[in-house]
């Protein structure tokens, strides 16, 4: 069994994070209950804004707030100084409402809307992500009425597509994202941003996928953006001041993944700008990131009760669990694997095969196929790990069951980050 950040197992054979037992937790919060570690959290904030430093690049490293959003986890992101990139409207209230300084904010997404482009403005947030000809008009006519000016970077598609083990070069990325950067958009909407009065270009962005294990395809996205950078400053004199490099590096989920450290990632990109940028006599831009799953990935585990269960003869054995699909939707989703361990019997060697399923009406609600785990009975804790990156933001309420709460250890203390929704609350709509 691979533990994770702070984990441990006590001397009750109980499952610890951030020095809390997990069966405590059960006992306080009840469950399914969604546990971060907070101490693995910062470590991981820590790194990325340590490994610019010491290579002396200007950076900002933004949490991509879709992984997880909350106002806890927003409050916990400016406490370690980092930015951030919010991809709605939604998201950015939140982070308004967490207190977070707006100039390190960075709006995403391929289809803002004229409401949230105007909200963004109005707030002056950091930086518009602009992503595409329709947006450039409406962030234009926004800017000139407030008389404002907005920061913005264009998001370009390098033609890299990135299959987490191996990437493909294609001439014509096929994308919703971005504008393409082989056949003219990207000079186009870079004509177009440098002529709008109000709107202030500071550079490229791109986001080449999720869940990556290599770093070829980062610096392969880097040295096409730093080729087209040169053509486009003997041509225009434009130089983007800042270069975005996207999130998307990989976690550990299962033994069979095998990532490199984050702030690997971050040298070789950086390596790579700068290789390429002394080549061609360019100036070293600042390099930004937006990573995601990397931050609060693994330091997320969700705690479940163990209820019935059920055996297919000579097929396999059914556990199932209070939660499923509601609170993590990844293995429906994208068969996304994981590792898990009986919380109460974390000392015991695992001695069972079993599929764990979730308690919606959906065969597809399964959370793990085939996993080993020591016996689990009625009333047991499963605590699955890693699922701190796009669980709790993509859960629902599929079944009419309520979502799970968030709760924040460290130090041996735990602090509610989000309660637990109520049968009120999910008639709270209803007229
Ligand atoms: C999803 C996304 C990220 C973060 O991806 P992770 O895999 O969670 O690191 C960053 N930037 C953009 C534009 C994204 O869409």
């Amino acid at each position: 069994m691979h533990l994770h950040g702070t984990s441990e197992i006590n001397k009750s054979g109980q499952l610890t994070i951030g020095g809390v037992s997990t069966i405590d937790l059960v006992n306080q919060y009840g469950t399914p209950l969604y546990v971060y570690d907070v101490a693995l959290i910062r470590e991981r904030a820590r790194g990325f804004k340590q490994t610019f430093q010491d290579l002396g690049v200007k950076s900002e490293v933004a949490y991509a707030s879709k992984a997880f959003s909350s106002i806890a986890i927003f409050r916990l992101m400016k406490e370690e100084g980092l930015s951030l990139d919010v991809v709605s409207g939604g998201e950015l209230y939140t982070a308004l409402k967490a207190g977070f300084p707006s100039e390190r904010i960075h709006f995403n997404g391929n289809n803002k809307s004229l409401e949230e482009l105007n909200m963004a403005v109005r707030n002056k947030i950091g930086c518009v992500v602009v992503d595409n000809f329709h947006e450039l008009q409406l962030l234009n006519e926004i800017t000139c009425e407030m008389k404002q000016k907005i920061n913005v970077l264009l998001r370009v598609t390098p033609g890299i597509e990135a299959h987490t083990h191996d990437y493909i070069l294609t001439g014509q990325e096929d994308s919703k994202f971005g504008f393409d950067l082989q056949n003219g958009q990207a000079e186009d909407a870079m004509k177009q941003a440098l002529k709008a009065e109000y709107i202030e270009l500071l550079g490229l962005h791109c986001h080449i996928g999720s869940q990556i294990f290599e770093t070829t395809g980062f610096i392969l996205a880097a040295k096409k953006i730093i080729g087209k950078v040169a053509a486009w400053k003997s041509s225009y004199g434009f130089l983007p001041k800042v270069i975005n490099l996207g999130g998307g590096f990989g976690i550990r989920y299962t033994r069979e993944d095998d990532p490199i450290p984050p702030s690997q990632y971050v040298k070789e990109m950086i390596q790579a700008v700068r290789e390429e940028t002394e080549k061609l006599g360019l100036d070293m831009p600042e390099i930004w990131i937006e990573p995601g799953r990397s931050l609060v990935g693994d330091a997320g585990t969700t705690l479940y009760t163990v209820g019935s269960s059920k055996e297919v003869p000579g097929t396999r054995k059914y556990v199932a669990v209070d939660g499923g699909m509601n609170d993590n939707i990844r293995p429906a989703l994208y068969g996304a694997k994981y590792e898990a361990v009986i919380a109460n019997k974390a000392d015991e060697l695992p001695k069972e095969k079993v599929s764990v399923a979730g308690k919606c009406c959906e065969s597809g609600d399964m959370l793990m196929w085939d996993v080993l785990l020591q016996s689990a009975d009625p009333g047991d804790t499963l605590a699955m790990f890693c699922t701190g990156a796009y669980g709790y933001s993509m859960a629902n309420n599929y079944n009419r069951i309520p979502r799970p709460p968030v709760v924040f250890v460290e130090n041996g203390q735990s602090t509610l980050a989000v309660r637990r929704e109520t049968y009120e609350d999910l008639i709270s709509l209803d007229q």
